[in-house]
């Protein structure tokens, strides 16, 4: 046997998985076919959180009139500049998961793993032996019938992330997180935006409080981009301008554009892996079925990340792979009950558990606790005092869930998940102190709220 356990991806799930398994003392190849960090840290949160904190910093510093500006008061991007340092940032953190994987010896194989036989990984012309396997393949956009990209002026995120230069009129499909982030994006760089979204809310995440995703809409309203909601839509030319179609209950228009970006649409990869050779079960839409230990069906064969289907996110994949990681190593461990998220838009958005309208559609009893941000000292001083925040308490005082949409969120909702998986409940956390004047202090003014009545 070559390996105890070899990993196909080398994503941010797949790094997991490998960094545990060899801190347990196993030894661990993983396969990557591109390049380490996979979509993560090279094609979508490390890029694109890269760019939109720039942009974000720019638009606050606009705001901030005691910030001197010169003659012409302009402040103005340089998108180059801005690229080399994404790059810059990309390599930084690829540069230590290398370092991390030959701390831990782990051995990395460049190449397409395939797999015909339970135990065997063929890597180009070689085969590699293994007790276990970890898949951790991510997935990948596709390219739908109505919107076809075209490698061009119909693209996906990433592509467009990547121009070196973005035209002036820009048309999103689909409204959710990818969608509203890179709206954001755009129309911070001055570009014309439109988002299409099909469903009769912005942000349709399930979970998702729909007044966060109302007051990100009218954000994005004010700051100019025009918004269809029930928009069913197809692109009708792409030759030069980009053309839609777009149906909505009250309207029939044309929309033209110079570029589209489609933000929906993905399939698990899974090419080269004979999923029903090693008797790996998958879901209707292809993707592999795990339990919360994120073993499939074959008890030798792991599966974390994307290529398990949604919740897509890095968020998910990393913990997966720690848990794969730990269960083939012999220490049990499982999935979190509860996974935060976090949309990086303008307000951002954390979000975790669950909302009013989930315990009234599901008959349970409970209680939403609202706090403005305005209540918030240091939302003040940092000049963002917007948004508001939501505690979601159940009969018993247990924390349910939370909702928060203004500057932090991303960070506080943190807090609230590693509440939440401590079962805390609104009584227990009375006690506990949050220093002042921290945005995260809204935790505690809405456990105060819940418990005593208003401080603010
Ligand atoms: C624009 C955008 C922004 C995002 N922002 C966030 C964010 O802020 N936060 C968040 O949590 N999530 C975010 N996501 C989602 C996140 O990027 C993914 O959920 C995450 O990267 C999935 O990780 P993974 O390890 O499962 O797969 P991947 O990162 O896709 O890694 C899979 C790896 O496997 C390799 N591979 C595939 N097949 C083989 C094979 N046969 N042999 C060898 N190698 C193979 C691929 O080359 C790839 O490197 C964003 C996504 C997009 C599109």
């Amino acid at each position: 046997m070559d390996f105890d356990v070899a990993v196909i991806g080398g994503g941010v799930g797949g790094l997991a998985a490998a960094v545990r398994a060899a801190e347990a003392g196993k030894k661990v190849a993983i396969v990557e076919k591109d390049q380490l960090g996979g979509e993560c840290i090279n094609r979508a949160c490390i890029p694109s959180k890269t760019l939109i904190d720039a942009v974000k910093l720019l638009s606050r510093t606009e705001r901030a009139n005691w910030i001197k500006k010169g003659n012409d008061s302009e402040l103005s991007l340089d998108y180059n500049a801005l690229n080399a340092y994404k790059t810059q940032i990309i390599d930084r953190i690829r540069l230590n998961l290398q370092r991390t994987l030959e701390k831990y010896s782990v051995t990395v194989i460049n190449g397409k793993g395939e797999v015909q036989h339970e135990g065997e990984v063929k890597v180009g012309n070689k085969t590699i032996t293994t007790d276990k396997m970890i898949i951790s393949t991510g997935s990948v956009p596709i390219s739908i019938p109505d919107f076809p990209l075209n490698g061009k002026n119909v693209l996906d995120p990433w592509s467009a992330m990547n121009l070196p230069y973005v035209p002036p009129k820009v048309i999103i499909v689909g409204g959710g997180v990818a969608g509203v982030e890179l709206a954001t994006l755009f129309r911070a760089m001055g570009k014309e935006v439109t988002i299409l979204e099909l469903m009769p809310r912005l942000l349709p995440v399930p979970g998702l409080d729909k007044d966060v995703a109302s007051t990100v809409k009218s954000r994005l309203e004010e700051k100019g981009i025009k918004i269809y909601l029930q928009a069913k839509s197809k692109v009708t030319s792409s030759d030069g301008k980009v053309r839609f179609h777009v149906e909505t209950p009250s309207s029939t228009e044309d929309v033209e554009g110079d570029l589209a970006v489609i933000t929906i649409g993905r399939k698990a990869v899974t090419d080269g892996i004979d999923l029903n050779s090693i008797k790996v079960n998958v879901d209707k839409r292809g993707y592999i079925i795990t339990n919360e230990k994120a073993m499939t069906s074959n008890p030798k064969v792991y599966a974390v990340g994307d290529v398990t289907g949604v919740p897509q996110s890095a968020t998910k994949a990393w913990k997966q792979g720690l848990v794969a990681g730990d269960n083939l190593t012999g220490r049990s461990s499982s999935m979190p009950k509860y996974m935060p998220l976090s949309i990086f838009a303008d307000l951002e958005i954390g979000s975790v558990g669950k909302s009013i309208d989930d315990l009234k559609a599901e008959g349970v009893d409970g209680k939403e606790i609202l706090v403005k941000m305005e209540d918030i000292p240091r939302a003040w001083t940092l000049n963002e005092p917007h948004g508001f925040f939501k505690l979601i308490v159940g009969k018993d005082g247990k924390i349910l869930g939370a909702h928060m949409v203004g500057e932090g969120a991303t960070e506080v909702i943190n807090t609230i998940s590693m509440a939440m998986e401590l079962s805390s409940t609104v009584n227990s956390l009375y006690p506990v102190t949050f220093s002042h004047p921290t945005v995260t202090e809204v935790i505690s003014e809405a456990v105060q709220r819940a418990v005593a009545g208003e401080m603010y």
